[in-house]
This record gives structure tokens, sequence and C-alpha cells, in this order.
């Protein structure tokens, strides 16, 4: 049993080595954000509460989010361990869930500044189908075209490079306590997340975990 907390700057992709982890190590995924959009969707009395909070891309009140949290983790599938991503987002949130459960580790997925710029500045989307591309890393076959449906791609407003680097600030600014407190805990792995391939990411980070006897 395992439970695990994921940190990590927007566009590090932290929620693609969430998914490859939680396949490998056979305990969910949980992002909080994920849990939001989708009662959002389907319009529950949550949903309702926490919509405006999304739409305007601002943090929901911690004590919505704890108690989210301590219903998901409460839940069958957590008794073998859990991932979580996107929580906790804040000190209060991170104390909140040591009083719910014990954490094994916070791995912390970092990368350069440049190259998290590169990485989220170089995505290219499709308006109308919604595939990924990269201009360098995955690129389409037909520049700026995409592959699936021949719609002309477009980059996301926040994935502008300015954009990127003041979501970083702000990142590093909210988040510096939370990873702090996990540091001090003795409970922070950093993980270097500065090289483009996913699994030898995943598997350093798992390596960690052995090394440190957390997973066996
Ligand atoms: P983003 O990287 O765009 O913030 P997420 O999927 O992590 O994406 O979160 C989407 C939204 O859900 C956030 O903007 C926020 O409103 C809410 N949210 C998710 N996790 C938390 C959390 N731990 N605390 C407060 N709000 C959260
Ligand atoms: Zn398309």
């Amino acid at each position: 049993m395992v439970n695990l907390v994921l940190l990590g700057p927007p566009g590090v992709g932290k929620g693609t080595y969430a998914k490859e982890l939680s396949r490998r190590l056979g305990i969910p995924h949980i992002s909080t954000g994920d849990i939001f959009r989708e009662e959002v969707k389907k319009g529950t009395p949550l949903g309702l509460k926490v919509k405006e909070y999304l739409d305007r891309g601002v943090l929901v009140p911690d004590s919505i989010v704890n108690e989210v949290v301590k219903q998901r983790l409460s839940m069958d599938d957590c008794r073998r361990g859990f991932i979580l991503d996107g929580y906790p987002r804040t000190l209060n949130q991170a104390k909140a869930l040591d009083s719910m459960v014990r954490i094994d580790a916070a791995l912390y997925f970092t990368a350069p500044k440049e190259v998290i710029i590169e990485r989220v500045s170089g995505r290219r989307i499709c308006p109308k189908c919604g595939a990924i591309y990269h201009v360098k890393n995955i690129p389409p076959k037909k520049p700026g075209i995409c592959d699936i449906c021949g719609s002309k791609l477009i980059q996301r407003e926040d994935d502008k490079p300015e954009v990127v680097e003041r979501r970083l600030r702000v990142y590093e600014e909210t988040m510096r306590p939370v990873i702090e407190y996990y540091r001090s805990k003795g409970l922070l792995i950093e993980v270097d997340a500065s090289e483009p391939v996913v699994e030898r990411i995943v598997l350093k980070a798992i390596e960690e975990l052995k090394r440190r006897n957390i997973i066996s």
C-alpha cells in the first residue's frame, strides 16, 4: 500500500506521469480537477457549487475540496493506496490531508523553466476534434494542419509564452509552502522531468520509491 502526492508546475507533464504510475502500481489516480469538471458536466449539487470557481480559474475553497478528497479517499479502491494529482494546492489542504491519511511520499516533478515553456508553447491543438500536437515533439504530417480532420491547428491562449511564464510564477509562489512542508517531513522526492521520455521519468520515480523502501 502506498499513498502518494504528486507535485509539479503546470506543463511539466504531471497528469501523464500520474496515469502511467497508476497503471504500473495498480492504484487509482485521483485528480481533483477531473473530479470537479466531471461534477460540473453532470450538473450535480457539488458541480453547481464549484462551477463559478472553475470558470474563473481560481481555487475552490479549502472546505469544499477537503471534503471531496476525504470522501474519495474513503472509497474501496483506495485501500491499496492512491495517487493524488492537483491536491494539496495550499498549506491548509496539506495539513487537512494529514488528518485524513498517512502520506508516504510527495513526488515533485521538476524541469527548467525553459524546457517547460518550450513544451507548452510548442503545443498546438485542433479546435475541431481536440487532437494535440507539438511543433517539434509530435508534429502533424502537414505543418499547421490536423492529421485527423484537416482543420487548421491553433495555440491555446494560456499556452502562449508570456502567459506560461506568469502561470509558472504563480505556481512557484503558491506552492512553495507546500513543497517546503513535505521537505521538512522528509517526504519530498524530487524527480527530474527534463528529458522528453515519459517512461524513463516514471521509472526514475519508481526506482526512487523502491530505494527508500516506500514500495517493494
Ligand atoms: P489547472 O492546472 O488548470 O488549474 P486542474 O485540473 O488542476 O487544472 O484544476 C482545475 C480547477 O479545479 C482549478 O482551476 C480549481 O478551480 C479547481 N481545483 C482543482 N484542484 C483544486 C484544489 N486542490 N484546491 C482548490 N481548487 C482546485
Ligand atoms: Zn482535427
